[in-house]
């Protein structure tokens, strides 16, 4: 079996790994955060070579979370990793991505995944639950690493370096990696202060529905059996639903303009029920104009209700409040100990369901181009190659996140109408390619960011490892030679990085 092989099987142990190289010098690293990230990151790092520590602030891990999503760019790694069985077993595999209109459910865009995703990019697309997926990278990297729950880190030294833990236990190591999420302590060490997040203005409920519940009604059903990613776009907001465990339990994100006065960006905090459905009081009400595709959905016992149905299946919420961030300058402190990872250095609106994978990406980096690490002089240059390779790809990926929130949310108007017409002609596109005619629409630009083939060829076609290769063919020696004398500066942000 040759690595490929052995990654789509998935089956085997990933000793093929870096092509086999370990660190001649294993490091003693910490890494800061056991979320989805740390985890990926202590996995990749111990497979080079080298010590881990993974320090965590919570008390237990714990079951926390709803849906999240493995696209084949994360795929494509933890298969690598042996994870295919485990992803296969826990994952519903998305079929396609439904975009549906707010008021009558009409689906005016439309882009088949499914098998066609398996061909494009020879690894399938996932729906999880987030805390099975946390519990796949835990067994993952847990024989590989020491895991230390309540240590929560309260300080950073970035140039001895070390970090301080709330019982004011000082842990020392030779390169420390923040993998502490959204509201990081980290960031602060490497930015030079206190991060202020911006509020963007919407807020998210999010709520869990017993499957059960929807195979009961004959509006619902098809949302859990066709196995979609349905969104229903609306003005100043959009709903986001689809099926994770093994088709038991239906996922919703209720994006909405954010009311909580004081409200909390956390993945914890309760939202009220009673107010969620007030939010969408209207959606998928209205029949007024009845297209002669809608008077066909009706007949054949459709109806324009979905959203209501659903909203008034949710048994309890949680509210959680989106905050935007502007890219780093720099994922690395000047000293060179100290690298951001994952939500840390680049959180993500929730709008392309790219967050774990920009971090598990980042992972992979990390543990391949610390595979060749033989010197304590060689760890500032290997984190300057780690943020040369990753920061265009996770900066370009936080802005098409948010340009989702402007594409969906548009009022009723000229601009909804234009953003509607492409994306029919992109579906009807699909459904011509489904039914073996050749495409005759160009999708480049489409207001359907996952129609336009050019964005997901970058998007889920991106090798992580390979990218680290084909780095390290043209800089490698370079770098290595160099070692000694490179000197971590800010990064200056070029018009490329700004645009994307
Ligand atoms: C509890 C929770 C639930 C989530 N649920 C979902 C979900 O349902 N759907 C979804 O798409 N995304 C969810 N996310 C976010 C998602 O996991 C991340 O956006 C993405 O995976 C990037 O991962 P990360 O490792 O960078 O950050 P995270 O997954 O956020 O992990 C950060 C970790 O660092 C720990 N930490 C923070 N501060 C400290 C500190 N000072 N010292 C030590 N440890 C610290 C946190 O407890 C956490 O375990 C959730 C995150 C969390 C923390």
């Amino acid at each position: 079996m040759n690595a490929q092989q052995s990654e789509t099987a998935g089956s085997t142990q990933p000793d093929h790994l870096y092509k086999g190289r370990r660190a001649s010098l294993p490091l003693n690293i910490v890494v800061i955060g056991c979320g989805l990230g740390g985890l990926a990151a202590a996995y990749c790092l111990a497979q080079a070579g080298h010590n881990i520590t993974i320090l965590e602030a919570a008390s237990a891990i714990g079951d926390i979370g709803a849906g999240i999503q493995s696209s084949p760019n994360v795929s494509r790694l933890l298969m690598r990793w042996g994870l295919g069985p485990q992803l296969q077993e826990i994952g519903v595999k998305i079929q396609a991505l439904s975009l549906k209109r707010w008021s009558n459910d009409e689906v005016v865009g439309w882009t088949p995944l499914g098998n066609l995703i398996d061909k494009e990019y020879g690894f399938p697309f996932y729906l999880l639950h987030r805390a099975d997926f946390h519990r796949v990278l835990y067994e993952a990297a847990e024989p590989h690493c020491n895991i230390r729950v309540n240590s929560r880190v309260v300080s950073v030294d970035p140039s001895k370096p070390s970090v301080t833990l709330a019982s004011g236990e000082i842990v020392y190591a030779d390169l420390l990696i923040g993998a502490d999420g959204v509201k990081s302590v980290t960031r602060e060490h490497v930015v030079g202060g206190p991060d202020k997040p911006r509020a963007t203005g919407d807020a998210a409920y999010r709520a869990l529905i017993p499957a059960e519940k929807l195979l009961q009604d004959d509006d619902l059903r098809p949302l859990v059996e066709k196995m979609e990613s349905n969104i229903w776009m609306g003005p100043g907001g959009h709903i986001v639903g689809y099926t994770i465990r093994a088709k038991k339990e239906f996922n919703l994100v209720m994006m909405h303009p954010d009311d909580t006065e004081g409200g909390i960006e956390s993945w914890t905090a309760e939202g009220n029920v009673d107010k969620m459905i007030e939010t969408y009081k209207g959606w998928n009400t209205t029949l007024v104009t009845l297209s002669y595709t809608r008077l066909m959905l009706l007949l054949n016992g459709g109806a324009a209700r979905s959203v209501q149905k659903l909203l008034a299946l949710v048994p309890s919420t949680l509210n959680w409040r989106l905050m935007d961030r502007d890219p780093l300058p720099s994922w690395i402190h000047k000293d060179g100990k100290l690298a951001l990872l994952g939500d840390s250095c680049h959180p993500m609106l929730p709008y392309r369901a790219q967050g774990s994978a920009m971090a598990i990406e980042d992972a992979a980096v990390l543990g391949n181009l610390f595979s060749h690490c033989s010197d304590r002089s060689q760890i500032a240059p290997l984190l300057y190659a780690y943020q040369s390779i990753r920061y265009h790809r996770a900066t370009a990926t936080q802005r098409s996140s948010s340009l989702n929130r402007f594409i969906f949310h548009k009022p009723d108007g000229p601009e909804q109408e234009e953003r509607d017409r492409e994306m029919r002609a992109a579906k009807e596109d699909a459904l011509r390619v489904a039914r073996g005619e050749k495409s005759t629409y160009t999708l480049t630009g489409n207001s359907n960011q996952w129609a336009d083939k050019t964005k997901s060829d970058i998007q889920f076609g991106y090798d992580a490892d390979e990218e680290v290769e084909k780095w390290w063919l043209v800089n490698g020696k370079r770098l290595m030679a160099l070692a000694p004398s490179i000197e971590l500066k800010p990064r200056v942000m070029s018009s490329a990085n700004r645009d994307h």
